[in-house]
């Protein structure tokens, strides 16, 4: 049986129990526009991340570390904390996971020792706000296509020179991982890979835009980064060096986008169930509770059907992680199509029950519905996740 054992339910109630308290009295707030930073801290305190990173790069100075924290050798932990802040506040849970497991995970796993130290640490501590940017305005799902440049103009300088959108954290954001093509004199343009370059706020020809207007996510701040003629130099190269892979680096992150978001839903999934489950039984009409109908009965049982599928995926996805087993591309795009579009099903649902309750603010269930659309579009949308399924079957055919 894949469950949560015993040490987990604790931690669980130790998350829930700091989410009350801490992020449920500010969650209006931060739905409307103020800034989760200060939260987010108190959080990576609650989690002891600041010591937890020291000592990973204590690990690393001594040669015995791969930039790994400590917490993901229980990946149960890191999917716990998903799923509970998505069932209080999925634009919260994303703007976490985008400062700490986009950007500061990156600059942690392919930074130098000293990049780790001087961005990734004060990434993951909340001391610095990370934002990880591959979109543009001309290149989403093909994010390859990007046009942002990185000129090389001399031995380890470069001149950064486009424009990034809907990046999540960017309106905040202090340390910001970007990407760019790479420009060599002499060289056919576009004939090098992107790269990763981490920048900062503050650097001459950085800026950011103000935070985008959006359906849902309002926890999430979103926005545009535009650079013109930034200068950076070889310390600001993820890793230091060109022959970084940038593509792989990219493809790992899509990875733990995909797997990650199937545990938020599962969070919202559980939420959105428990409200109209209490709304159900609660609600009477014709002098019966609406649970007593079966056409009510039907969406409920619906509900639950997905719960537990997805669950099961985010219980096999932390059993192969667990084991050390490597799932491909095409299974995390599988796991997040499936996961993404049962949340927006069951978050419709939902409303569905709570009538015209439902379409009202006051009841959570609207905006669990438009947060969760978004998880259908960021980190590849429904349809280029079925792309990658056919693509690998069609070359592969049945792994087993
Ligand atoms: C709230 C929010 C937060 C985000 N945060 C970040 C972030 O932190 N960092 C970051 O880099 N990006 C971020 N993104 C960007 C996100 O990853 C992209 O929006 C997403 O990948 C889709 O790209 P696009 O918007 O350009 O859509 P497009 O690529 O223009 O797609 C438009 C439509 O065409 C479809 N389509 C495109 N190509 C094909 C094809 N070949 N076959 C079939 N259909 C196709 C798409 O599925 C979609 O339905 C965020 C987006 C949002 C909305």
């Amino acid at each position: 049986m894949f469950d949560w054992n015993d040490e987990h339910k604790q931690i669980r109630a130790m998350f829930r129990q700091f989410i009350r308290q801490e992020i449920a009295p500010q969650d209006d707030a931060m739905e409307a526009g103020e800034p989760p930073y200060a939260v987010m801290r108190k959080l990576t305190e609650m989690l002891g991340i600041r010591e937890r990173v020291q000592k990973m790069l204590d690990r690393a100075a001594r040669g015995e570390s791969s930039g790994r924290l400590a917490s993901q050798t229980d990946p149960y932990l890191a999917a716990l904390l998903a799923i509970e802040l998505s069932r209080q506040s999925p634009g919260f849970a994303l703007a976490f996971g985008a400062a700490l497991g986009l950007c500061g995970q990156t600059i942690l796993r392919r930074g130098t020792l000293a990049q780790q130290q001087r961005w990734g640490a004060a990434v993951m501590c909340l001391d610095k706000i990370g934002c990880w940017a591959i979109t543009e305005p001309d290149s989403g799902s093909d994010a390859f296509a990007m046009r942002t440049t990185a000129k090389k103009v001399g031995d380890g300088r470069y001149v950064l020179s486009g424009s990034k959108t809907f990046i999540t954290n960017a309106p905040y954001a202090d340390v910001l991982v970007v990407y760019a093509k790479l420009v060599i004199p002499g060289e056919e343009p576009g004939s090098r890979p992107p790269q990763a370059f981490v920048l900062e706020r503050g650097m001459p020809g950085l800026s950011t835009g103000k935070p985008l207007e959006k359906m849902g996510m309002h926890s999430s701040p979103t926005g545009e980064i535009f650079l013109e003629d930034v200068e950076a130099t070889r310390e600001h190269l993820l890793g230091e060096r060109e022959s970084e892979p940038a593509r792989g680096q990219v493809v790992d992150v899509f990875k733990g986008e995909r797997t990650g978001v199937a545990h938020m839903c599962l969070g919202i999934i559980e939420r959105v169930l428990e409200d109209s489950l209490a709304y159900a039984k609660a609600r009477h009409t014709w002098g019966s509770p609406i649970a007593s109908y079966q056409l009510v009965q039907e969406k409920l049982a619906r509900m639950m059907i997905a719960r537990s599928n997805v669950k099961n995926i985010v219980m096999k996805q932390l059993f192969a992680e667990t084991n050390g087993v490597d799932i491909s591309l095409a299974e995390a795009s599988a796991q997040k199509l499936y996961c993404t579009r049962a949340t927006t099903d069951v978050c419709l649902e939902a409303i569905q029950i709570h009538g015209g309750n439902g379409y009202m603010r006051e009841y959570q269930v609207e905006r669990f519905m438009r947060d969760a659309k978004l998880l259908q579009i960021g980190g590849g949308t429904d349809e280029i996740q079925i792309l990658h399924v056919a693509q690998d079957l069609i070359a592969n055919g049945l792994a087993s």
